[in-house]
């Protein structure tokens, strides 16, 4: 937190931080909120995260100045934690979970006002409006924007304003958050909103990468990415960016930083709108447990619509479709999977409502792996390079030329992670 408030205080211009919640706070919380458990366990995981958050409470000066607000929010949260319905309900649940930041800005806040500077905790949900969609809340931009300008701008005049990231707030007042991660996407959504020239990340790591360095060791940061490029990668897997994160920085051209506070030396990654070069190939992602759903039918014969129905299908059971290939009698595709949702959804159901159509095989075990870069449709020789490299391997479906951004394979389980070396070797290295 000390680093962190080093970085918000170089530089004159940051006048809001965005935290998330402190380091394994979240996992506690979800697991409080979906798991059925004795009140002895309960207690036991409340317990936790309280030693969480003394260990940096404890490092305060004046300790006793935050105490008594986070004894209100940690009796908040054993509150929700033993609510009766916290299993059954959605809001409660996302009450629960924005606990973690609620908690982390009150501590941040108190960091940066112990090294000399004034700042203040400014609670998110006066201007985060979003949907009703509890766990995977919708923010609506132009309110966001008008409620900011109103209740966040002033404040940022007189002080640093902390506030909490992943958290919103519906209309009628209940507390939402943006889906797991979505701490980035808060930071995007508020310079947007406020008209700010930059947006700058503080991760673990000093940027985005051309690959997953645990994959391949000789992955390096990259100094810069468009908007797109950055889509794309936090689209099929890079776990740096939130997807999301992206739009509102495109909307509102705000350039986006990633760096690492562990290492704030060491630079990072620029995500902007233009690039000062376009390369065919920037990065390899790679995202895993892909199901793929194949539906045959001899009606699809020359047929008219079918594929509309089996997509109406997905949509009315909330699945997002992905990859697609199709033939004269048989479709197949992969269903995004969000947060490993997935599984949950492709449920008896669907699966049922399908089979009123048509045959329906699913099948799992596959990974996605994706060439982000530019041009890829237009250039010669793009995928012939990428396709020599992975010569060796069973591609189980192909997608290609439907955006100049991106090559996609889905491939066995077990050979994604040669397959991303070899790429990486051939186009990188
Ligand atoms: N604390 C939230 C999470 O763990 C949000 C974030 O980290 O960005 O998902
Ligand atoms: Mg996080």
């Amino acid at each position: 937190m000390q680093n962190c408030a080093r970085i918000v205080l170089n530089n004159k211009a940051t006048r809001i931080a965005v935290v998330s919640a402190s380091a394994g706070v979240t996992n506690h919380l979800v697991t409080l909120a979906h798991t059925a458990m004795t009140q002895e366990q309960i207690k036991d995981i409340c317990s936790a995260i309280k030693a969480i958050e003394m260990a940096i409470v404890n490092q305060l000066n004046e300790p006793e100045l935050v105490q008594d607000k986070l004894d209100d929010l940690l009796d908040e949260m054993a509150g929700l934690a033993h609510h009766e319905e916290i299993l059954h309900r959605d809001d409660l649940k996302d009450q629960l979970l924005s606990m973690g930041e609620r908690i982390s800005s009150l501590l941040f806040s108190a960091v940066i006002n112990e090294m000399g500077n004034q700042a203040i905790n400014f609670d998110v949900r006066k201007v985060l409006r979003t949907d009703s969609e509890f766990g995977a809340a919708s923010p609506e931009p132009e309110t966001i924007a008008a409620l900011s300008t109103a209740l966040l701008m002033p404040e940022a005049n007189n002080a640093i304003v902390v506030t909490q990231g992943f958290v919103g707030a519906d209309e009628h007042g209940k507390t939402t958050t943006l889906g797991r991660g979505g701490s980035d996407f808060t930071a995007a959504l508020l310079a947007e909103a406020l008209h700010a020239q930059v947006c700058e990340i503080w991760t673990d790591v000093a940027g985005v990468y051309t690959t997953d360095p645990r994959i391949a060791p000789n992955a390096h940061p990259l100094p810069e990415l468009s908007f797109e490029e950055a889509a794309e990668m936090a689209t099929f897997g890079a776990k740096v960016l939130h997807p999301a994160t992206m739009e509102p920085a495109l909307r509102g051209n705000v350039k986006v930083f990633v760096g690492s506070s562990k290492a704030p030396g060491q630079g990072g990654t620029w995500i902007m709108r233009d690039c000062e070069d376009e390369p065919p190939y920037r990065a390899i992602t790679r995202r895993k447990e892909q199901v793929m759903v194949t539906v045959k039918t001899p009606k699809m014969m020359y047929a008219q619509g079918f594929l509309q129905q089996v997509f109406a299908i997905i949509a009315k059971h909330r699945l997002s479709v992905d990859l697609v290939t199709t033939s004269e009698i048989s479709v197949s595709f992969t269903l995004d999977n969000p947060a490993n949702s997935v599984a949950q959804r492709l449920n008896k159901e669907t699966i049922a409502e399908l089979e009123t159509l048509c045959d329906v095989k699913v099948e799992h075990g596959f990974d996605l792996v994706t060439v982000v870069g530019n041009h890829m449709q237009s250039a010669k020789g793009v995928s012939s390079k990428i396709f020599a490299a992975v010569a060796d391997y069973n591609l189980r479906m192909i997608c290609f030329g439907a955006n100049p951004h991106n090559m996609s394979f889905l491939v066995n389980e077990k050979n994604s992670t040669p397959i991303v070396q070899h790429l990486h070797k051939a186009l990188f290295e």
